[in-house]
């Protein structure tokens, strides 16, 4: 039986992705190779969103070529972000790709798979769902994006939004439920932009409340959110529904108006801090996520001090930061100067992580004491871990409960986990 290997970077997309062409492997009868060096094909799923991400698959694609060189026999294909629509400077750049395939274009991997044609065509992609390796499972809605921030180049490789239609999503949760998933989360670059170029009148608050009535599933989860996408109807969906977890992963990028113009965010601080104001109304116990960029080009000191104080407003739980880096073929690298220097970068960064640090730990820190409900997602070495429907991270000693929910005491708090105990008949506050 030939065999595949499947190496990913990136984001929860590309992993879904991955999934989802090891599930069509397997169904024209390959298997996934214990060891990658003995693999029949070589896949690796790309992320060009930082310059670090296509340095790592450029390092790969050489080690492979010299693979090659010792005579050893496979094929390589590259999918994903790096592949855009013309790959002739990547095939004179790596000549020895056999294929290169744009993200969820997965026919050329099963032509050099060496599938009939007839194999590929027709619904077998739309109903090969990703393999579930546990309990808890991606589920891409809306593929693409249509806002074209300057310095992004995912619409420039995963092109327009384009959703899946209702009753496909919910016949793959349905599939993932049978299959022993608990928790799903439903993906998007900008998610709640899912429906907007459906006739059927579909919204993300339409694929909660689908969801809603599949047994087996108890948590929906949703990323990554888009401010001026994120209807009330939507944030009310997410407060009323049970299972939809109050944890929202907003990236607002910066927090000063003239960044946010030069970035074509398309929205203002203020109308950010709108959004946030509504969703804690409506959950005063929401926990929030947001991406920031240091040093975009032109980011003054002052611009930044903004983003420092709006992130001090807002108290986010979790922070993703990262120093802006030019990608080829954006608006940013054509038209804009990348004159922040490297070590202004670096020390905004700095800034940012610990002001993530000190604000993480401070939120943690009021769960001690307290027990939280924890979706068990795997174990090792005699310890299980899981999440809260916040998202917060938790370790406790115990096995055999991986897919189950379960009441955790909290009596330890780090900036970025929380541990305790199975809790028993305690009386405590359940967060
Ligand atoms: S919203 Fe902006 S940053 Fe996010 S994927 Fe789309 S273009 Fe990129």
């Amino acid at each position: 039986m030939p065999t595949y290997h499947i190496w990913t970077l990136g984001c929860q997309m590309n992993v879904a992705d991955s999934l989802k062409l090891a599930s069509g492997l397997d169904r024209i009868g390959w298997s996934e190779s214990p060891d990658e060096g003995s693999a029949d094909l070589f896949v690796i799923n790309t992320c060009s969103v930082r310059q670090h991400a296509e340095d790592r698959a450029y390092g790969r694609l050489h080690q492979l070529r010299q693979q090659r060189q010792r005579g050893e026999q496979f094929q390589i294909a590259v999918m994903g972000c790096m592949v855009g629509p013309k790959t002739d400077d990547l095939q004179r750049r790596f000549p020895w790709v056999d294929v290169w395939a744009r993200p969820q274009e997965y026919d050329p991997i099963l032509t050099a798979a060496g599938v009939a044609r007839d194999a590929s065509e027709g619904e077998f992609w739309t109903e090969t769902y990703g393999r579930p390796s546990g309990p808890t499972a991606y589920v891409p809605v809306v593929h693409g994006c249509d806002k074209f921030c300057t310095y992004c180049i995912v619409p420039l490789r995963r092109g327009r939004e384009r959703s899946r239609p209702a009753a496909e999503v919910l016949d793959e949760v349905r599939y993932l439920a049978a299959h022993g998933v608990r928790e799903v989360t439903l993906l998007g670059q900008t998610v709640e932009a899912y429906g907007h170029d459906l006739d059927e009148g579909a919204d993300l608050a339409t694929l909660f409340e689908g969801i809603e009535a599949i047994d087996g599933i108890v948590r929906t989860r949703f990323l990554t959110s888009y401010p001026k996408d994120m209807t009330d109807r939507i944030i009310d969906a997410v407060a009323d529904l049970p299972k939809v977890c109050e944890h929202f992963n907003i990236p607002v990028q910066s927090g000063d108006d003239a960044m946010l113009e030069r970035m074509r965010r398309g929205y203002t601080v203020a109308e950010y801090e709108e959004r946030v104001e509504y969703i804690r109304k409506q959950m005063p116990h929401a926990s929030l996520a947001t991406d920031i960029i240091v040093g975009c080009p032109g980011e003054t000191d002052e611009e930044f001090a903004n983003t420092v104080a709006l992130l001090e407003r807002i108290e986010f739980d979790v922070i993703h930061v990262a120093a802006y880096s030019p990608r080829p073929g954006t608006f940013a690298y054509r038209k804009q100067v990348d004159d922040v220097p490297r070590e202004v970068k670096r020390e905004r960064l700095h800034v940012i992580e610990e002001l993530h640090a000190r604000s993480s730990s401070a939120i943690n820190r009021q769960a001690l004491g307290r027990q939280v409900e924890v979706l068990v997602e795997r174990e090792q070495d005699g310890r299980s871990t899981g999440r809260t429907r916040g998202g917060q991270l938790v370790h406790f000693a115990g096995t055999g409960l991986v897919g189950q929910l379960v009441d955790v005491a909290v009596d330890e708090v780090t900036a970025w986990s929380l541990h305790g105990r199975l809790a028993g008949d305690l009386t405590l506050a359940v967060i």
